[in-house]
């Protein structure tokens, strides 16, 4: 059989099949969800614009830095006419998210990022996927995206075909609920294009009424200031006091918006070796976690997304947890551990997290004993 190379006069015919061959090798890549769009995302621009002036974003100037080269594909990467969308399930099996989120002396990390960083899962495969295009199509010209470039990647997937998004503002869908990697391929191949899927949120309000700081200020709006994800993620400041109790035990990202949904009943886990949990960071303690210097830091967060914060800003967020967590003694003594670490902002979050710990015994106290200097309280 010899190969023939699609030319521009003939692309009516062989662009079926070769979207058809498209899904098949995705597939055997490992990608769980593909389809194609002909991205139209002004709307989706002026909706950002919006939201951007609100101060909805919080520090991520990067959002902003581009400008209109998020919603107009063409501008990023000329010539494109077609956004290859994929989807990957990260969520490792045996991951005990409730137990976790429940026992407010572990620590919570965002199931995603308890295996291998997405990215390095994801890129190679993207690219084995762009080769392949290039090689099966001859015309293939384009870029391959992970999170790396300025791109509406949820809004792409949702216009592919792959899902829909969900009032708490990420992709989710009736097979593979929200738990879900997204990568992008631009292209200017012409492909056909996947027909959206309906939005299946209906009147559930779930993921708006769990939300613990109150984020999603309207369905489909996310206030990032307020998103546990940005506070322990993205940001490198303080984080406001005011907020600090509504982290609970949360020190790197929330899932609690997905955790509730009823349609991740249905999400599937990953079976990658790459991505299932590392180092127990499932069920790992506050306390545990308070004691690694730099070094052991860097080692148990190889590969890992948990590098995203660096080792200041993770320290700074388990000080917030411990302030969280009950008064035992060994948490008081991570805590008073954190108030001598060398970087200051650890030490003021350490600092809070003994006067929170204070303020809550203090409290329940006040609430059992009617007369505390007379009456034998209860340790609370
Ligand atoms: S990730 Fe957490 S804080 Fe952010 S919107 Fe979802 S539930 Fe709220
Ligand atoms: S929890 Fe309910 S409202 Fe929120 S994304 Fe899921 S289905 Fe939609």
């Amino acid at each position: 059989m010899t190969t023939r190379w699609l030319s521009l006069s003939d692309l009516a015919v062989d662009l079926s099949s070769l979207r058809l061959q498209l899904l098949d090798h995705a597939q055997l890549l490992g990608f769980s969800g593909v389809g194609v769009s002909a991205p139209q995302l002004e709307q989706d621009g002026e909706k950002l614009q919006r939201l951007w002036q609100q101060g909805y974003g919080g520090n991520m100037q990067y959002l902003v830095k581009h400008g209109s080269k998020r919603w107009r594909p063409e501008e990023l990467v000329p010539g494109t006419l077609r956004v290859i969308s994929l989807s990957m399930s990260c969520w490792p099996p045996a991951a005990d998210s409730l137990s976790a989120l429940a026992d407010p002396d572990r620590a919570y990390i965002a199931r995603y990022a308890l295996g291998r960083d997405y990215h390095k899962v994801m890129r190679p495969r993207l690219a084995k996927l762009a080769t392949w295009l290039y090689q099966t199509s001859g015309i293939h010209q384009g870029r391959a995206f992970v999170d790396s470039a300025p791109v509406l990647e949820k809004r792409l997937a949702e216009q592919a075909g792959i899902g829909w998004i969900g009032k708490h503002t990420l992709l989710l869908s009736r097979q593979q609920g929200s738990a879900l990697l997204l990568g992008e391929i631009y292209t200017n191949i012409p492909l056909p294009i996947d027909i959206p899927v309906d939005n299946h949120c209906g009147s559930c309000q779930a993921c708006m009424e769990i939300c613990p700081t109150r984020a999603l200020r309207a369905p489909y709006v996310l206030d990032a200031r307020l998103c546990i994800s940005y506070l322990t993620i993205e940001s490198r400041e303080d984080i406001p006091e005011s907020l600090r109790p509504a982290l609970g035990n949360r020190i790197f990202g929330c899932d609690d918006c997905q955790l509730v949904c009823p349609w991740n009943r249905y999400a599937r886990t990953t079976q990658e070796r790459d991505q299932q949990i590392r180092h127990g960071l499932h069920a790992v303690h506050l306390n545990e976690l308070a004691y690694w210097d730099e070094a052991l830091y860097e080692h148990k967060t190889e590969g890992s997304a948990l590098r995203r914060i660096g080792y200041t800003g993770f320290m700074r967020n388990i000080a917030v947890g411990l302030g969280n967590a009950r008064p035992l003694a060994k948490n008081l003594q991570a805590i008073a551990h954190l108030q001598r670490h060398p970087a200051d902002q650890v030490q003021r979050h350490a600092d809070w997290a003994a006067r929170n710990i204070e303020r809550r015994l203090a409290t329940a106290q006040h609430a059992v004993c009617p007369d505390p200097e007379t009456t034998a309280c209860p340790t609370p």
